[in-house]
């Protein structure tokens, strides 16, 4: 380690702004209230959104951030202001240490802890997830049907993953369920999924498909693919009755659009990044696996977090504040049409 951190170099990145940077706003850090991190940027799943049909290569392990590295980006980002944290990836569930990893977040004072995974491994991990610290899971599942889901997920099996929602009810009672919407792939099954939401009081939040790096329909479909949200809701509406809007109250609300039912149980969430870019909202940023911080999900943006993680500088160091703050600085007014990374190596 070097003898003066202050010797070392901030972090690299283009300081000249692209589009301007707000004093408040999106694009201050003052309006960041959640980072989502990337554990791993593997999974044993290759849904078709979300990845390529061959040719997927992933990071060697070596390069992933370790537990204690994670957990020191993510106390910087604690004193910076940031309230919530989600691990993703990646199937988060595939990383050997992801319970190391979550009581070691939970340590970290007034952080709200969530996880989204594709569910398949919660029949045996749920519990232990919850005793580790985490608050709530989010869990992907696109088709009610055995065999769609098995052809979408790339060979995933949906008895198992109904098991997993089940134990993870037990233990975290109210789940969110994320459900990416395809044209002609499960857009008939937005009823079912709603009426599922009813039926166990459960959070569904639809999904506009987002062609993001390289997946099979980003590759073949990716316009024919997109059902925009106003569909879906029209189809929710009809399946369920009318929706009633629920306000939320935080600065920066982020992506979802959350409804109540008619029947008073149940929430229906929609986010429609692509119909409606809520970017003028958008309070996140991103952690992916070896250390990169993105400001964006589409628009390129990112400050290796590397070279200060990894010389000892202080987390109260003003370095990390300004490769924050210049990370946040490079979110884009609107995202673009197209983005250059999966959702999986960035932490969707
Ligand atoms: N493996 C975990 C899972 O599937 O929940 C966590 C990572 S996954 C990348 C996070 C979320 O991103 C999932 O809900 C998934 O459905 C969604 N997702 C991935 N690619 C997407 C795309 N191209 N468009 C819209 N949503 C996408
Ligand atoms: Fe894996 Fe999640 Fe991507 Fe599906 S969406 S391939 S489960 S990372």
């Amino acid at each position: 380690m070097p003898s003066d951190a202050r010797d070392i170099p901030l972090p690299q990145f283009d300081p000249t702004p692209v589009r301007p940077a707000h004093a408040v706003g999106p694009r201050s850090l003052d309006a960041v209230r959640m980072l989502r991190i990337s554990v791993t940027d593997r999974c044993h799943l290759r849904c078709r959104y979300c990845m390529p049909a061959e040719g997927v290569s992933f990071l060697p392990a070596s390069a992933l951030l370790g537990a204690a590295e994670i957990e020191r980006v993510a106390e910087v980002a604690a004193g910076l202001g940031v309230t919530h944290i989600k691990i993703t990836g990646g199937e988060p569930t595939i990383r050997r240490d992801l319970l190391d990893l979550v009581s070691r977040l939970r340590g970290i004072e007034g952080i709200e802890l969530s996880m989204t995974t594709n569910g398949l491994r919660l029949e045996s991990i749920a519990g232990a997830l919850r005793e580790a610290g985490l608050d709530r899971l989010t869990v992907s599942i696109d088709s009610l049907r055995s065999d769609r889901y098995a052809e979408i997920t790339g060979g995933g099996r949906l008895d198992r993953l109904h098991r997993g929602l089940d134990a993870a009810h037990e233990v975290f009672g109210g789940l969110k369920l994320n459900v990416v919407v395809m044209r002609h792939i499960n857009d008939d099954e937005i009823g079912d999924f709603a009426r599922l939401a009813v039926e166990r009081d459960w959070t569904v939040r639809f999904i506009e498909f987002m062609p993001l790096g390289r997946s099979v329909i980003a590759d073949r479909e990716p316009k024919e693919a997109l059902v925009e949200a106003d569909e879906i809701e029209r189809a929710v509406v009809a399946a369920i009755g009318p929706l009633r809007p629920l306000l939320r109250a935080e600065p920066g609300i982020g992506p979802a659009r959350v409804n109540g039912t008619a029947a008073g149980r149940g929430r229906i969430g929609f986010i429609h990044a692509m119909s409606r870019p809520f970017c003028e909202s958008c309070n996140r940023l991103r952690l992916d696996a070896v250390g990169v911080l993105r400001s964006c999900l589409f628009d390129g943006g990112e400050i290796d977090l590397r070279p200060l993680l990894r010389s000892g500088v202080d987390r109260r160091d003003e370095r990390w504040r300004d490769a924050f703050a210049g990370c946040t600085a490079l979110k884009p007014e609107v995202h673009g049409p197209r983005g250059d990374r999966a959702m999986s190596s960035i932490g969707g």
